[in-house]
């Protein structure tokens, strides 16, 4: 593949989400032309910072609709694009009811739709899937058998099942099933970012995303009767940003690429924001021991497996390939933390 020219088109798959936003807004800010797609293109809470943007930046911004579970949907918004970035996909942790209706087919068929029509659409040479580090790791408590006691590329989640982190077997699913589509071909390449999980401002007041409802949780207090030890990978939502754009725009870019700053625990991030925001904001400031977790996960919708695979148990990433061959340069994750707070208090979502 040849790099890609800021004269040809780009789709962006679920363009309104919270990452996919911040995607089309530096898109558009380094002058390319975004067809971007949304479940309702008509609803101006999804779409009217998209539009905003693309009044302040060089690029042109153009909007279709389009759904995940339509067969042939995106072919239109994919007419003429050099490059898909499909980032849509239900991020939903808790009070799922059917784990197929509302995760898997979307990630799952919603991967096969796109790519379908990728294979019609002669334009398309890359595709950037975001995947997510969900597809590298299971429970905590996989990072016993990772390599040198790091969670890397190589890896992948084989614990996660319908009835055990659903999300993450979700997302497993699809993107195993993206690259098995993507080897059948020699037209376009494929390229996965897997970020940890992603904080850092929004661009919109919308909460229903889960990055931002766990930011807007733990100022609003929903914490600050204690904690679970749960360590994650974070990462800034300008920087998997960045990374999508080099991914699609380095010729050499292949393969995976995990994304994390810093692994950290819940508690850990509450510290981190504690001397900007801990005077006026009630920041939970200590850890509930693993037993009690254990026997009430039940209440907090989640299993006591869970509870037992996840609690108390630290994890690493080696995100060495993402600085090395994507040239990522990671912010800090206290700057993630206050700049993503701030955003919430600015825009009164804490009201
Ligand atoms: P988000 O704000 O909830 O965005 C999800 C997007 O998926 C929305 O635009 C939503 O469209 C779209 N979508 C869901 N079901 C759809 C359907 N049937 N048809 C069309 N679009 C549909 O979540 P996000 O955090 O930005 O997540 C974006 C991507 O990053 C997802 O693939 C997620 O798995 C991945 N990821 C997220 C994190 C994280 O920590 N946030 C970490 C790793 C990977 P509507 O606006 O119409 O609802």
């Amino acid at each position: 593949m040849t790099n890609i020219d800021k004269s040809e088109p780009v789709m962006v798959s679920g363009g309104s989400g919270y990452l996919a936003s911040r995607l089309v807004k530096m898109l558009l800010e380094a002058g390319f032309t975004v067809h971007v797609t949304v479940r309702d293109a008509q609803n101006p809470a999804k779409v009217a910072h998209l539009t905003e943007a693309a009044q302040s930046s060089p690029g042109l911004l153009k909007l279709f609709c389009a759904d995940l579970l339509q067969p042939g949907s995106f072919d239109e918004a994919m007419k003429g694009c050099a490059v898909v970035f499909h980032t849509a996909s239900p991020f939903v942790l808790s009070g799922i009811k059917d784990v197929q209706k509302e995760l898997i087919e979307p990630a799952l068929k919603g991967t096969e739709n796109i790519l379908a029509s990728v294979n019609q659409t002669d334009s398309v040479k890359r595709v950037v899937l975001t995947s997510s580090v969900v597809s590298v790791m299971g429970d905590n408590i996989d990072i016993q058998t990772a390599p040198n006691g790091r969670f890397d590329e190589s890896c992948w989640n084989d614990t996660s099942s319908n009835d055990h982190q659903s999300y993450s077997y979700s997302k497993t699913l699809a993107e195993k099933r993206a690259w098995t589509i993507a080897k059948a071909q020699q037209r376009w390449s494929l390229v996965t970012i897997n970020p940890g999980f992603i904080l850092g401002p929004s661009l919109t007041k919308r909460v229903d995303s889960t990055s931002i409802g766990f930011m807007k949780d733990l100022l609003g207090g929903k914490y600050r009767s204690g904690l679970p030890q749960l360590y994650n990978g974070v990462v800034d939502v300008r920087d998997v940003a960045q990374a999508h754009i080099n991914a699609a725009i380095n010729a050499d870019a292949n393969g995976r690429y995990v994304l994390v700053a810093e692994s950290l625990t819940l508690l850990d991030l509450a510290k981190l924001l504690k001397p900007h925001f801990g005077s006026t904001y009630p920041l939970p400031g200590f850890e509930a021991p693993k037993w009690l977790l254990v026997l009430l996960a039940p209440m907090f919708e989640r299993t006591r497996k869970y509870a037992r695979l996840n609690f108390n148990i630290p994890i690493a990433f080696d995100n060495s390939r993402s600085i090395e061959k994507l040239g990522i340069e990671y912010r800090p994750v206290s700057q993630t933390l206050v700049e993503h707070a701030q955003q919430i208090i600015d825009d009164g979502l804490l009201k």
